[in-house]
């Protein structure tokens, strides 16, 4: 339960907060992570109650994963490991795409 493990770290980063009422939460999650955004979703869904946050929502921004080319030099749209550059080459590094962050908690106004 990958998703799971992420929601829980998700709750301690959004925690410090809660002394707000929460409205939204938003999460970046970049396309090599693995992540199935509606897992995801499920799994906030499934914890959010118990974590005093039943009213949040989690919004889910999936981020391009860009790959640069050793060989050309180019960067380029990497939809999925193993996918060869346009040149050929499957030597790259990838930039982008690997992270999952919270990137911004919407409050209530009161
Ligand atoms: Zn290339």
């Amino acid at each position: 339960m990958h998703e799971l493990s992420l929601v829980k770290s998700l709750l301690q980063q959004v925690e410090p907060y809660q002394d707000r009422p929460i409205k939204k939460v938003v999460l970046e999650v970049g396309t090599m992570t693995c992540v199935d955004p509606e897992r995801l979703v499920f799994c906030f869904d499934m914890v959010k109650e118990e974590a005093g946050l039943s009213d949040v929502n989690l919004q889910i921004n999936m981020q391009q994963a860009i790959a640069k080319c050793q060989q050309c030099e180019r960067e380029f749209k990497l939809q999925q490991l193993g996918q060869p550059c346009e040149c050929g080459s499957y030597h790259y590094t990838i930039g982008t795409g690997r992270d999952l962050n919270l990137i911004e908690i919407e409050f209530n106004d009161v």
